[in-house]
């Protein structure tokens, strides 16, 4: 994996993969929902319910709301026994079919996640920082799982603990190469919509098109700032970005490079300190707000 998602046909496209509605524990209905992020400027949302026995495992059928400039794809925030802290899992799976069972007696959250990716689902996990979950939760899911929500509004808003990347990266240390993503994991009971999003690179705006280019890693993550361009070239890895204030590179322990600066457009950084491993790119604006790569080997 390099900087593909730049490299790739297509063009970028702003999604949101988990969020509710009044199928679980969200307070607008699935079509209200379609239709704030279609009107906020999304180019597709995964409604992801919460797939479990007390909502009677709903599992949100939105095509009816796809439009000619939105689209939806379906999934669930699946749940079943037992993460590290004792707690039922909580399992993003983006793209299941509508026919997709109910827990089975017994089945646990590895489990359920193979048998999400196996019916064709992205799987990630989301939420590690809120759930506090530890290195073992996050073997245990990573030869399976696609990805690690790093960013989620409603953690932020709700209790401050909006964070994947601890998690992420240890992944990454030991020589799982998850890809990251940003969601609002919005309820609607407060104004927790359009905090954090994914931005998709495919050619086609087909809901089966922006899976295939999410699991192939054609993706970043921000809170608003934009990635132009990512490249490595020769010994520096070159950035273009919207207006930043701060442009990083970061990996493995505490390594980093940085360049600080008014309004940053383009950024060299050298690439020596993460030859043979593995780096990401961090691009903040001057309200603090981030993008984020996905971590790649060098
Ligand atoms: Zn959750
Ligand atoms: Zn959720």
């Amino acid at each position: 994996m390099t900087f593909d998602a730049f490299r790739a046909p297509g063009r970028f496209r702003r999604g949101n993969i988990h969020t509710h509605s009044t199928l679980s524990d969200g307070t607008r209905a699935p079509s209200d929902v379609c239709e704030a992020y279609r009107a906020a400027g999304y180019d597709f949302l995964c409604l992801s319910d919460h797939f479990a026995e007390r909502f009677g495992f709903p599992l949100a059928d939105t095509r009816a709301f796809r439009a000619a400039d939105f689209t939806t794809i379906i999934g669930a925030e699946l749940h079943a026994p037992v993460n590290s802290q004792g707690e039922v899992w909580h399992i993003l799976a983006c793209g299941l079919p509508l026919d997709f069972a109910a827990n089975a007696p017994g089945e646990d959250g590895v489990a359920l996640a193979r048998r999400a990716r196996e019916a064709g689902a992205f799987v990630a996990i989301a939420h590690p920082q809120w759930s506090s979950l530890t290195i073992e939760d996050g073997r245990a899911l990573a030869g399976i799982a696609h990805a690690v929500e790093i960013y989620n509004t409603g953690c932020d808003l709700e209790c401050a603990r909006p964070d994947g990347f601890q998690l992420l990266d240890a992944l990454w240390n030991e020589g799982h190469d998850l890809t990251a993503y940003a969601a609002d994991d919005a309820h609607f009971r407060i104004m927790d919509a359009f905090g954090g999003w994914l931005m998709v690179k495919s050619e086609s705006d087909e809901p089966e098109a922006i899976l295939a280019a999410m699991k192939a890693g054609h993706s970043y993550s921000t809170m608003g700032p934009t990635f132009d361009d990512i490249a490595i070239e020769g010994d520096e890895v070159v950035v273009r970005c919207s207006p930043a204030r701060n442009v990083a590179l970061v990996g493995r322990g505490s390594r980093a490079e940085n360049l600080f600066g008014e309004a940053i457009t383009q950024a060299r950084l050298p690439v020596r300190r993460f030859a043979g491993d593995w780096l990401r790119v961090v691009a903040t604006d001057t309200a603090g707000r981030h993008a984020w790569s996905n971590p790649v080997r060098v």
